[in-house]
């Protein structure tokens, strides 16, 4: 079982992206600039705010954070959002989610400039990458797709069953592994909280990308021996052995499918941290274009 590492590689990416940054230094411009917006005080998304920041410093980009008060209105927030699609320092930005309540989440996905999209989420990016078209592709997806390109796994032909056909990471994932492209070239099933005879589908596959949120959904009797197992499931499992009270847990049960997969991804440190560093990725992308506008 080769272990498919999202920390070192991601790790590996960073120094790419640092060397990149240095190098549009030495020719006098600035830096890639990253905004966050982050609207209220999840937890959970307070922790992957401050870890895209922490990001943005470790390779040399500028970042700002806007911290809104849960009770921002939709529309304050719209307002905030064109300001940042106006201001020609910063090249791209993202608005955490989940979004309170109050606010239409597609509203505010759709208010952010196709431009400065880095999270590859308004509808126009969407649409160029089931098209094929160069774009800002989802951070999720496209770590996995790195990842996999990197390792060399072999996808051409292939049986993938994607577990989750989520906007940001099931739906795509299906896409692109279905497009004749790096890491593409496979035969997908898309499954979801309706597919019956789940097992069977998975049995057959040679590859299964588990993204549905439920902790070790995914166990070693729906396995191949084999298969390849990318693991996009993060939840907090309540553990009081640990110091902040919990785990961070995938969807796929580690323990028993690692003894029989050919390639599988760890939680924490595998899909995770690959997310960050295709975020940035986006980001010096949306730099270079913005420079040579
Ligand atoms: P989501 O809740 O939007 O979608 C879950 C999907 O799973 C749905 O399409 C649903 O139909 C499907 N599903 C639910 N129960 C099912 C079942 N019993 N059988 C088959 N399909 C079922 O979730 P999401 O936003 O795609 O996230 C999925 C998981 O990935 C979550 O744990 C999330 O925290 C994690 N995630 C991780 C990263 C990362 O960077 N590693 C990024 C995004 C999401």
């Amino acid at each position: 079982m080769i272990l498919l590492d999202g920390k070192q590689t991601s790790a590996a990416i960073k120094v790419e992206i640092a060397s990149a940054v240095t190098e549009i230094k030495k020719q006098g411009k600035r830096a890639p600039h990253l905004a966050a917006v982050l609207v209220g005080t999840n937890g959970a998304s307070m922790t992957y705010v401050g870890a895209k920041v922490k990001a943005c410093e470790l390779v040399g980009f500028s970042s700002t954070l806007i911290d809104l008060p849960v009770e921002t209105t939709e529309h304050e927030l719209l307002v905030q959002i064109h300001a940042l699609n106006e201001n020609p320092e910063i090249d791209g930005f993202i608005v955490q989610l989940p979004l309170p309540k109050h606010i239409d989440e597609q509203k505010v996905l759709m208010a952010v400039h196709p431009d400065k999209d880095v999270d590859g989420f308004h509808p126009m990016n969407v649409g160029r990458m089931a098209l094929d078209l160069p774009t800002f592709l989802s951070a999720t997806p496209y770590g996995i797709m790195e990842l996999l390109e990197r390792y060399k796994v072999p996808t051409s032909g292939k049986h993938v069953v994607v577990i989750g056909r989520s906007h940001i990471v099931g739906r795509p994932m299906s896409i692109l592994m279905s497009q004749k492209r790096p890491s593409g070239d496979a035969t997908v099933t898309i499954a979801h909280s309706r597919t019956t005879n789940l097992e069977k589908l998975t049995l057959e596959a040679d590859i299964i990308v588990a993204a549905l949120g439920i902790p070790e959904f995914l166990t070693a009797e729906m396995v191949k021996p084999g298969a390849v197992i990318i693991d996009v499931g993060i939840t907090r499992v309540v553990d009081e052995s640990k110091k902040k009270g919990y785990r961070i847990t995938g969807d796929v049960d580690f323990e028993s499918i690692s003894k029989i997969a050919s390639y599988i991804t760890p939680v924490p440190g595998g899909v995770g941290p690959m997310t960050i560093a295709m975020l940035l990725k986006n980001t010096l992308l949306a730099c270079e274009r913005h420079a040579s506008k």
